[in-house]
């Protein structure tokens, strides 16, 4: 891990009759590479198409990103039997499972893929397991569309979810079957690496990546929050109460020993949770924009004499290339 850095504290000036408070901001924190680029596809898309373009799924989530969407003609759908025939589509950055660019390819439609690369790339390791004959151990979390996505990569059969340590002890599997693991790109590093130890355990040979398939922009905000944590008597997480990574956040900020809360506006902050804060902690998660960071920050300063400092654990430069379809 980086050693985290202090950017210079920044008081706020002629509030000397309001409490102070210490706001440590992590970093990095919020809008990830593939956050960024399913969003920009999106655009492009509307503006190569023409509204309405369609969305499978909230693209990422996070109701201000979508709502914003909304306003420039994006139209979010949860199945395809929605969309209109002849009508674009754009598939949402958790991806989906292969029946559903087959079904829009058969039913002609104009479809964009939004999937995160990485988590493409997880697709493309369970299908090489599947080629290679191994039945897959896939370590995630039950119902979040990046693990409908994934198992649906694969025939039904052929994969099997694993949501906790107790799971692995409970895997009944033939000695001759060849296993391999793979892992949802959004879960919690510590909890993930546990579990995979217990896989290793119990299946020697089993075939997997090094460590797991957590992306950088998760253990990144996993790392800069455990960071600020220790010296917070609260942190705020912003994000959605269906985004993984966001959850993942305050479970890690809970679990250095402070409290920590989910919220998705500065309006959700109730100004009895700083009685007895001396310093509070801001993150957001890997698809909270920054603009809801500032509104937090705005708002403690309208209680507080707030002084805010950036922790920073890492940088972040990674970029992801739009889709053909947009840039040609
Ligand atoms: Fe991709 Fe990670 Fe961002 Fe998900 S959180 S969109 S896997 S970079």
């Amino acid at each position: 891990m980086t050693e985290p850095t202090l950017s210079a504290a920044l008081p706020q000036d002629s509030l000397a009759e309001k409490r102070p408070l210490r706001v440590l901001i992590a970093a990095p924190r919020g809008f990830c590479a593939g956050v960024d680029r399913a969003i920009e596809i999106v655009e492009r898309a509307i503006d190569r198409y023409g509204a309405p373009v369609y969305v499978r799924h909230e693209i990422v989530h996070n109701r201000f990103v979508v709502e914003g969407l909304k306003a420039k003609g994006a139209v979010f759908v949860e199945e395809l039997n929605a969309v209109p025939d002849g009508a674009p589509v754009v598939f949402s950055a958790h991806g989906v499972p292969k029946s559903i660019p087959a079904e829009a390819t058969t039913r002609g439609l104009d479809w964009l893929d939004a999937t995160c690369p990485l988590v493409s790339k997880v697709h493309r390791q369970a299908e090489r397991h599947y080629e290679a004959g191994r039945h897959i151990l896939f370590v995630g979390h039950r119902g979040h569309p990046e693990v409908i996505g994934t198992m649906g990569q694969v025939p039904a059969g052929t994969i099997t979810l694993v949501e906790t340590v107790e799971d692995v002890g409970a895997i009944a599997i033939a000695p001759d079957v060849q296993l391999a693991f793979l892992t949802q790109t959004t879960l919690s590093v510590d909890d993930t690496a546990a579990i995979v130890a217990a896989l290793r355990e119990k299946f020697p040979t089993i075939a997997g990546p090094k460590a797991e398939d957590i992306c950088y922009a998760t253990s990144n905000r996993q790392e800069s929050v455990k960071a600020i944590a220790g010296d917070c008597d609260l942190v705020l997480v912003i994000g959605a109460p269906n985004s993984s990574n966001s959850l993942r956040l305050v479970e890690v900020a809970e679990r250095s020993g402070t409290r920590a809360r989910l919220i998705q506006r500065a309006s959700e902050i109730a100004p009895e949770w700083l009685n007895t804060v001396e310093t509070i902690g801001v993150t957001a998660g890997a698809s909270a924009p920054e603009v809801l960071v500032r509104e937090v920050v705005d708002r403690l300063g309208e209680w507080r004499a707030i002084s805010s400092e950036t922790v920073t654990t890492a940088e972040e430069h990674m970029v992801f290339k739009l889709p053909r379809q947009l840039t040609e």
